[in-house]
């Protein structure tokens, strides 16, 4: 049985996750111990054991360890079985991370699937939904499946009961990828979205947004939703190339500023366009477990995290594939996965 330190690299959530993906694609079992040894509150978080129990369902694995708080899991996986499934946190942990634990699987499983997820729908330190809908799926259905998601409610800390449900047309395998270049600038807008807050905050971040990027305000959205369970705001660039979409969050928080929550999106988005890199930082951790299980592929991003290079080690414990990163210029790394 292959055996992961969970206590590695970063240490954090990310190696149970990449674990657990892989060991549905591969049916290889594992045992996972000193599970986020780097984190303050070590062991299993809601979010992590709604991953657990996620992928259980989905590979009717035996599982022994899946408690709050634990620090070791045994997964053995049977096959994947795709369908219809609704996984909630039950706090306002991130829903997105949950399906990033599925979603490999279900991509190339024998039939379409549909998820309900309900939860954290815009979290700090996770991917928010709009990153998922226009950035990581549509390359995600370049590679050959065809996977939607529609948000019903936006979840926030502390409140949660953010809900949204993926539809997931699998394929055969996975394509190859290629997303060495951008592209020509297509688009650029951003979204304030405020729920049970004042239209005002949203306003005073796009206002930032305009001035600093010297953006027109048609490109400039307020979004105000009324049915969240509980306050919460962010905001999103969006820089639409014609390969690839990316983007950058500001996450509202009590106490912070409208300002400084559009002043981080816009130090991101800035830090963005200056490069030539395709992938973000976020985006580049999350491309290579796809491309690693399906037909490989390449990528440029402007920084390869310890968040990626501890994906890539897990990866090499499941499968034989080769991923190479190298440093091709100042602000510029390419990454190429070449699969077992
Ligand atoms: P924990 O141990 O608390 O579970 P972790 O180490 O597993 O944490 P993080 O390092 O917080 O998790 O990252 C989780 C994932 O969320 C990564 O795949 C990262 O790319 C993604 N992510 C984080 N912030 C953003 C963002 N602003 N936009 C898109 N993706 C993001």
């Amino acid at each position: 049985m292959i055996t992961i330190d969970g206590s590695f690299g970063e240490g954090g959530g990310q190696i149970l996750r990449t674990s657990l993906a892989l060991s549905l694609v591969t049916g290889k079992p594992f045992r996972i111990e000193n599970i986020r040894a780097g984190r303050k509150t070590p062991g299993l978080l809601r979010q992590h054991l709604t991953a657990v129990n996620a992928a259980a369902a989905i590979g009717q694995a035996e599982v022994e360890g899946a408690a709050i708080g634990s620090r070791a899991v045994t997964f053995k996986p049977d096959s994947v079985k795709s369908g219809d499934y609704a996984f909630a946190v039950g706090t306002a942990g991130s829903t997105t991370l949950v399906l990033q634990t599925v979603l490999p699987a279900l991509l190339t499983a024998e039939g379409p699937s549909t998820l309900t997820l309900e939860g954290g729908t815009h979290n700090p330190f996770a991917p928010p939904f709009d990153f998922l809908v226009r950035s990581f799926l549509p390359l995600i259905n370049r590679m050959g499946p065809r996977v939607t998601a529609e948000l019903e409610r936006p979840g926030f800390y502390p409140a949660g009961g953010g809900k949204f449900s993926v539809t997931i047309e699998p394929a055969p395998a996975l394509e190859r990828l290629d997303l060495l270049t951008r592209g020509d600038l297509v688009a650029r807008r951003a979204k304030a979205m405020v729920a049970n807050l004042p239209r005002n905050v949203a306003a005073r971040e796009l206002a930032v947004i305009g001035k600093k990027m010297s953006w027109p305000s048609e490109w400039l959205t307020v979004e105000a939703v009324d049915n969240s369970h509980g306050p919460g705001n962010v905001v999103t660039i969006e820089i639409e190339s014609r390969n690839v979409t990316e983007i950058f969050t500001g996450f509202g928080e009590r106490g912070v500023r409208a300002e400084a929550v559009a002043e981080q999106a816009v130090q991101e988005a800035r830090r963005y366009l200056k490069g030539d890199a395709a992938a973000g930082e976020y985006l580049a951790d999350q491309l290579i477990a796809p491309m690693a299980i399906g037909g490989g592929g390449s990528f440029t991003t402007s920084k390869l995290s310890r968040h990626a290079t501890t994906n890539i080690e897990v990866i090499h414990k499941f499968l034989e594939a080769r991923i190479a990163a190298e440093q091709a210029s100042d602000r510029v790394w390419r990454v190429e996965v070449e699969p077992s």
